[in-house]
């Protein structure tokens, strides 16, 4: 009973014809070393498919990530292992290891990363994205400006409806660094459309160095300001960073201190989700957020 079974050949020829017509690659690899193994008595019959399948199931999860990640634009990969949260004391570890669980996406809502530049919001938001693609959800990253472009450019071919449709694919849509760069005229009206079509559908992870107050000016238009912040502070979860740069770390000194320290958002005490519906606030949002 114990006698290492014998494996006829042509039996296993046979298995990797049907593992080519299968489309199983990494089966095919590693079939002969498995036939090794069980006929060295090394493994019993049952773990030999057992390893068989799971060799291949993970080579399809890695190539099902891999293309997830490039659609996603996630193309620096950061995580939240590679995060260090004792830089950033004011940053709240709990609140973002709690963002992991994506529990966010299915309740469709909105994650505010607000902090002056290079304290980790676009990381933050990118490991949380990767978080979100190996869980198996659909992903668009993109920098505002990058996607007003895009809805410029759709607007002026007459596909703007389309286009806005296909940024509502996505069950997670971060739009990274909100403020760095004037949005172009009418920019911010197509990116309330957008905003709109999502509201309540999708949720959304917004970095920004500039508080809630300064959006007026981001978007060059406090109308549309308005509008678009009270669709984003309903079901909102606000995060401020509150630090110093970890690009400077190492050249803090050579940095005028008039330029390290110009937090550019106004301070607040982290917040927790709203369920609130109300006018955007004056002050920058967190407050409301709080309440
Ligand atoms: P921001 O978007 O706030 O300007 P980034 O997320 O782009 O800042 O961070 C700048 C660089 O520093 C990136 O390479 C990022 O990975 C890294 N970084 C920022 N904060 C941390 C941190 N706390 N631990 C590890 N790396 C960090
Ligand atoms: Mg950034």
């Amino acid at each position: 009973m114990n006698a290492h079974p014998e494996i006829v050949p042509s039996l296993v020829d046979h298995i990797k014809q049907t593992l080519v017509g299968l489309k199983m690659p990494r089966a095919i690899e590693i079939l002969d070393v498995i036939v090794r193994r069980l006929e060295r008595g090394e493994i019993t019959a049952i773990e030999a498919i057992d390893v068989l399948l799971a060799e291949e199931l993970t080579l399809r999860e890695n190539r099902r990530i891999k293309i997830a990640l490039m659609m996603a634009r996630l193309s620096t990969i950061k995580t939240l292992a590679g995060f260090d949260f004792s830089f950033q004391p004011s940053l709240d570890k709990n609140r973002i290891m709690a963002l992991a669980e994506l529990e966010f996406i299915n309740r469709s809502e909105v994650v505010h990363l607000l902090g002056p530049p290079g304290t980790g919001k676009s990381h933050l938001s990118l490991a949380l994205g990767v978080q979100a693609v190996k869980a198996g959800r659909s992903v668009y990253f993109t920098p505002l400006s990058d996607l007003v472009s895009a809805l410029a450019k759709a607007e002026r071919e007459g596909t703007l409806r389309e286009k806005i449709r296909f940024f509502c694919r996505f069950a997670l849509l971060i739009v990274d660094e909100i403020g760095y760069l004037p949005v172009i005229p009418g920019g911010g009206n197509m990116f309330f459309q957008l905003v709109n079509a999502r509201y309540e559908k999708g949720a959304m992870i917004l970095t920004s160095n500039r508080g809630f107050a300064e959006w007026g000016e981001v978007f060059g238009d406090p109308v549309v300001a308005t509008a678009l912040l009270d669709r984003l502070l309903h079901h909102a979860i606000v995060i401020q960073i509150e630090g110093s740069s970890y690009r400077l770390r190492q050249h803090a000194d050579l940095v005028p201190e008039h330029i390290r320290s110009n937090a550019l958002v106004q301070p607040s005490t982290t917040a927790t989700p709203t369920k609130r519906r109300g006018r955007p606030p004056k002050n920058g949002g967190a407050d409301q957020a709080n309440g």
